[in-house]
């Protein structure tokens, strides 16, 4: 081998070796309740450290900028044919870099600047790109949004309606982070005909269900469909767009050259993989165990005297009140104290919320990463129960080393990675 390469990480980088060694021990010791957070696969894992990440692949399939892309393309034409096959989608462009990226890009394909979006209120689960102001989307459109009912907490399609008739944007956008309940894109595609706007769902967060049946598809009632690939989805970090093929040429140049220069081969390849997975009969199987340990987990966190909003869960995610008109602690406060515990979950604002958006209300709490890891039922009884009782008896050093001991014990049950990813053995990490 050259001089110039070095083999191994422990030897050449011990700083970031370390960072990565550590990294690999917080994932295993932990209870990783983030709802936009899972664990990929070895072979996702695996996939995403090769050397398709040293090509350039400008353009697509049988149509690139460079030479030597005949691997390449046989990487991207699997990952479009499987993302086709899991959503019945008629188009499928795999290469945004991110959520993000791939929201852009349909904004760019779509509507002119300037136009009007109507995006969901971000403080009720909406999402920094339909909208927010620091965000390209508030920046280069008018923005006009909604929200849910005070009273049930969920969408209101009624006073949807109202809205997009007053505003009447070129682009309704659909689609939530930190929303529990089933969206209704059949509803959501006839107002949006009704004023003669576009609809783009963003399915970041619920594209696993989606995938396996366990939430209605928009892929019949929406022009775009934009999807993170890392979320529920269990892929490698990334996004993509699926459409109709009377879009299709006009979302490729939106991606490329419109928003992107080279896509990651690398990432693509990964995305393959889990897309596989996905077409597999066990990954509806998982996506349901997701969807009831989320139940599971509710009611258990319900039982024990805090409040969920909108009064349950329909997938793989809940918002808990635990501020509670005063009456509890601050979401960033449970936050916080979970943390030391060993559980990991993010303070969120809930509907109307009167703490600022840093302090919040309430904690958003989701399975995904957890169900991968092969938890179930029994587990998610005993994590509610964890989690209630920290977050009641604030500072209570005597519940929070209880708390240590009980999440030792289930993570020591469920072991994540093998010993290839926590040794030196292949370079990953050193021990
Ligand atoms: C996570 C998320 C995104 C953005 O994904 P990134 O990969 O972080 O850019 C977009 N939309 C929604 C609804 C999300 O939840």
């Amino acid at each position: 081998m050259s001089d110039f390469f070095t083999a191994n990480i422990s030897d050449a980088d011990p700083l970031i070796s370390n960072a990565i060694d550590s990294e690999v021990r917080r994932q295993a010791d932990g209870l990783e309740l983030i709802a936009s957070e899972n664990f990929v696969s070895e072979a996702v894992l695996q996939t995403m450290g090769t050397v398709f990440t040293n090509k350039y692949a400008e353009g697509y399939p049988g149509k690139r900028y460079y030479g030597g892309c005949e691997f390449s393309d046989v990487v991207e034409q699997a990952a479009i044919d499987r993302a086709k096959e899991i959503f019945g989608a008629e188009h499928a462009n795999v290469q945004p870099h991110s959520g993000a990226q791939a929201n852009m890009s349909v904004f760019l394909a779509a509507i002119n600047h300037g136009d009007t979006i109507l995006g969901m209120n971000l403080s009720h689960g909406g999402h920094l790109t339909h909208g927010h102001p620091l965000n390209f989307s508030g920046i280069n459109f008018k923005v006009a949004d909604y929200g849910v009912n005070r009273e049930t907490e969920q969408i209101d399609y009624d006073e949807l309606q109202r809205i997009a008739e007053e505003s009447r944007p070129a682009l309704l956008i659909c689609g939530a982070s930190a929303y529990p309940r089933i969206i209704d894109f059949e509803r959501i595609g006839e107002i949006a005909r009704s004023v003669g706007a576009k609809v783009m769902a963003d399915i970041a967060h619920i594209a696993g269900l989606v995938a396996a049946g366990l939430h209605p598809t928009p892929i019949p009632h929406c022009e775009f469909v934009t999807t993170t690939t890392h979320k529920t989805l269990r892929g490698p970090r990334g996004g993509l767009i699926l459409c109709k093929e009377e879009f299709a040429k006009d979302v490729d140049r939106a991606v490329f050259p419109g928003v992107q220069g080279g896509p990651l081969i690398h990432i693509i390849a990964a995305k393959a993989v889990a897309f596989g997975e996905a077409l597999q009969p066990n990954f509806k199987e998982y996506q349901q165990q997701v969807v009831t340990n989320a139940k599971v987990l509710a009611e258990t966190l319900a039982n024990a005297g805090l409040r969920i909003v909108s009064g349950g869960t329909d997938n793989h995610l809940m918002l808990v009140d635990v501020w509670m008109d005063g009456k509890g602690i601050t979401g960033k406060d449970a936050e916080k104290a979970l943390e030391q515990v060993h559980i990991t979950v993010n303070k969120n604002t809930i509907p109307f919320d009167t703490q600022k958006p840093f302090v919040a209300s309430g904690i958003r709490i989701g399975t995904p990463a957890l169900t991968t890891r092969g938890m179930k039922e029994e587990e998610m009884r005993s994590i509610g129960t964890i989690i209630a009782e920290v977050i009641q008896a604030p500072g209570s050093e005597e519940a929070m080393s209880k708390a240590r001991r009980e999440v030792a014990e289930i993570t020591s049950r469920f072991p994540l990675y093998s010993q290839r990813y926590k040794t030196d053995s292949t370079g990953t990490a050193n021990a």
